[in-house]
């Protein structure tokens, strides 16, 4: 779905998909070689991080791990509730590995600190954090985000797996929701 088949319900395009598709280029070039010689688990947060996953492991020039993670944070609202439950637990035991956090967007950042606390725990050798999108409001909780795609503004956004009430994650781009959609 692109950007003409949203009408209204979208204000702006805030990053097209080549622009989205060519930072996680960087992003990945950048963890490659900063993995060198590691055994890398990247750990996707779902269902949010399905499509930053599926582009930043292909921009990869080798072989690549994934698991998923589900969690449940904000219901079908626009806020964090800071709940945090494990819906889906991942598969592998992480103990020594190195594990790097795929996410889509850290908002208030309340769901994945309670995640790396989680993950933390199991005791991996290494454990950092991919977010595409990074929103300002995440200064106010200490959370070390070595991966950065962009830092956007305090606005509800959708597409590129981003969801409102579960709608809108097959948008390519990546854009503001009119508010009249969820006001
Ligand atoms: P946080 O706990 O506030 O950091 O929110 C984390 C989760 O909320 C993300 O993984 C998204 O699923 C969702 N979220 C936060 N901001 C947005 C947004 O602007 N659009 C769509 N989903 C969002
Ligand atoms: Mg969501």
């Amino acid at each position: 779905m692109d950007a003409a088949s949203m009408g209204s319900s979208l204000t702006k395009v805030l990053l097209s998909e080549e622009q989205i598709l060519a930072r996680l280029e960087e992003l990945a070039g950048q963890i490659w070689a900063d993995y060198a010689g590691k055994d890398l688990l990247l750990v996707g947060v779902l269902k949010g991080a399905v499509l930053v996953m599926a582009d930043l492991m292909r921009a990869m020039p080798g072989t690549v791990r994934m698991d998923w993670m589900a969690v449940s944070s904000y219901g079908s609202g626009t806020k964090s509730s800071g709940v945090v439950r494990i819906i889906k637990d991942l598969d592998t035991d992480i103990t020594d590995k190195h594990v790097l956090v795929v996410e889509d967007i850290i908002d208030s950042g309340l769901t994945l600190s309670w995640i790396m606390a989680n993950l933390s725990s199991r005791k991996p050798a290494s454990l950092e954090i991919c977010a595409l999108l990074r929103k300002p409001e995440v200064a106010k909780v200490k959370i070390d985000v070595k991966y950065v795609g962009f830092d956007i503004p305090n606005e509800f956004v959708v597409g590129y797996g981003l969801d409102y009430a579960e709608d809108y994650r097959n948008l390519r781009c990546i854009g503001t929701l009119s508010p009249s959609v969820y006001s």
